[in-house]
């Protein structure tokens, strides 16, 4: 089995070169002026840093390189890396499964195809590695399909599934279901949820009622709400977040899609933007292709 580094520096090879090839070609043997922060900044907003993160980068170098005497180029790549590392690594990591209260019950949201059911089937076989006990709820009744792709991915990693048919309340199901993993003792209850329904406010009033009742069935467990972010479609994935934690309040994101992409630069858009702490990364279509975030391997991968 490939080392995780080692996949998630395969996986960001688009993004980095994206990044570091760019930066490379340029930096070399050149003094460190306006004109070449002017290139720098070009290459940063390109890769999907987003306009903020940006800035804050940008500033950094300047500052830095005033500070320290530096002109030389050269150096940019090393500067880059310790902010970049410093801005992912700010939002602090919402804590995973807190044991003393069982069951951490996860709301899992984000729009369709995203990969919201891919996610809850790899952090179902994430926990159970772990020796948790994962109990999934298939929340989004408004498709059929959604529930049995969700019950395809429970079967592979063996955990429990609560369903229930087409059309039903999403949110009383979702209430059963917390009812179900606590006297079954689970350690972790994985809520599939709709990602689309006919406007968009609906879907965000229909999320907040769920969470409301799971709230209720719950007084002594911790409700999360964790957004399923799709990293290849670069700055939509931003404002997509921010519809989503504006109305319902996430504390936590995983971003999918990281594989393949050239637009990966977007977690430190996220990060500088939302404040809001990336938990895990989707890279790859497989039960296995998930990894804790974390912030140094990231900027490690990405810039060197
Ligand atoms: P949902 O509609 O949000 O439940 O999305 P799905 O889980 O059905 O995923 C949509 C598509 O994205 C599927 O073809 C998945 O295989 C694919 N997918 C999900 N996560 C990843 C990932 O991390 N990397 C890649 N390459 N594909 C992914």
């Amino acid at each position: 089995m490939t080392n995780p580094f080692e996949k998630l520096r395969q996986s960001l090879v688009r993004t980095k070169e994206n990044l570091l090839g760019k930066l490379s070609r340029v930096v070399a043997r050149r003094r460190i002026d306006d004109e070449l922060l002017d290139e720098i900044e070009q290459i940063l907003i390109e890769a999907d840093v987003g306009v903020k993160a940006t800035m804050r980068l940008i500033d950094h170098l300047r500052e830095k390189a005033k500070e320290t005497g530096t002109s030389e180029g050269d150096e940019v790549i090393a500067l880059l890396r310790e902010e970049i590392t410093a801005i992912v690594t700010r939002p602090v990591r919402s804590a995973t499964v807190d044991d003393s209260r069982q069951p951490a019950v996860w709301l899992i949201v984000g729009v369709n195809g995203g990969g919201k059911t891919t996610t809850i089937g790899k952090l179902a076989t994430w926990f159970s590695s772990a020796g948790k006990k994962v109990m999934i709820a298939a929340c989004d009744t408004f498709r059929a399909a959604a529930v049995d792709q969700i019950a395809i991915w429970a079967e592979r990693s063996r955990v429990d599934i609560i369903k229930a048919a087409e059309g039903s309340d999403p949110a009383a199901v979702a209430y059963d279901a917390v009812q179900a993993a606590t006297a079954r003792s689970a350690d972790i209850l994985l809520v599939d949820t709709a990602g689309r329904l006919h406007t968009k406010s609906n879907l965000m009033e229909e999320l907040k009622k769920i969470r409301r009742v799971v709230g209720k069935a719950l007084p002594q467990g911790t409700v999360s709400c964790k957004l399923i972010i799709d990293g290849s479609t670069g700055q939509n994935a931003v404002a997509q977040a921010r519809v989503f934690t504006e109305a319902i309040g996430c504390d936590g994101i995983i971003v999918t899609k990281l594989d393949g992409t050239a637009k990966g630069g977007v977690i430190i858009a996220i990060a500088e933007e939302l404040g809001l702490p990336v938990d895990f990364i989707g890279l790859g279509e497989g039960i296995d292709d998930l990894q804790p975030f974390d912030p140094g391997q990231f900027a490690r991968a990405l810039l060197s």
